[in-house]
């Protein structure tokens, strides 16, 4: 909760078929309720478009994949891990992360790793190495909902463009209506197009009828 990571990986992916529904490199968050930030919010957009979404959260079939080294392939990263510790080789396998990874997240991997965490370093088997690795370059969670609409940053859905004439943004059934903004039915990625497609059509709907 409140940890914030950059450079992250990540994934959504249909664990019943496999089929990735969505990938982005960027920023993300862990809250009191989950995950969020741009990609999270890129990847809700995705999945909120997915066939039998809800279907599928409630099964438990939507998982996260987050790559935490998205730099270092797998080899790397195991001789990254190696080196630090070779660096401490008595330290007990619960303090020897602190260069690896966010303060937060060491106790969280140290439990998924399934290596005991009073292990000395030097005592770690090269097959819990493996695994710590994969860990951390598939750190996976479920996803089992989304958040509610009073939440929502963007939203999809709304009045349809094909019932609006984009030269004023006039309604095409209602004479002298105007839209502009979020009631229409576009949405972007984060990263200001939701506030340009505000502005812009805000602009035309008022320069047209004042
Ligand atoms: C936390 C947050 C972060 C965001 N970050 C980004 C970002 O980084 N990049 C990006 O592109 N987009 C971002 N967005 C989305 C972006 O802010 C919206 O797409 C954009 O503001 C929509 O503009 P709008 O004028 O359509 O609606 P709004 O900005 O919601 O304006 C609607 C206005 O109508 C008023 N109103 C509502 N009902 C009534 C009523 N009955 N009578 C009178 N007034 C009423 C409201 O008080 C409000 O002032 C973010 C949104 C949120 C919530």
């Amino acid at each position: 909760m409140g940890l914030s990571l950059r450079n992250v990986k990540i994934k959504l992916v249909n664990r019943q078929n496999k089929r990735k529904i969505y990938e982005d490199f960027g920023e993300m968050l862990f809250t009191h309720f989950g995950v969020s930030g741009p990609t999270i919010l890129s990847a809700s957009a995705h999945l909120l478009r997915d066939k039998n979404v809800e279907e599928t959260l409630k099964n438990g079939h939507i998982k996260l994949a987050i790559d935490l080294k998205s730099a270092l392939d797998n080899q790397t990263l195991d001789a990254r891990i190696r080196r630090d510790f070779e660096a401490c080789k008595n330290k007990e396998f619960k303090n020897s992360l602190d260069k690896l990874l966010p303060k937060k997240m060491i106790d969280v991997v140290v439990e998924l790793s399934g290596i005991q965490p009073t292990k000395k370093v030097n005592e770690i088997t090269k097959l819990e190495r493996t695994k710590l690795v994969e860990l951390l370059k598939n750190f996976e969670v479920t996803i089992t909902d989304f958040r509610p609409i009073e939440e929502a940053i963007v939203t999809a859905g709304g009045i349809c463009v094909k019932e609006i004439n984009p030269k004023t943004m006039e309604s095409k059934k209602v004479h002298g209506l105007y839209f502009a903004g979020e009631v229409i039915d576009v949405d972007s990625y984060t990263g200001g197009f939701n506030l340009q497609i505000a502005y812009s059509t805000g602009f035309v709907a008022g320069g047209n009828h004042v």
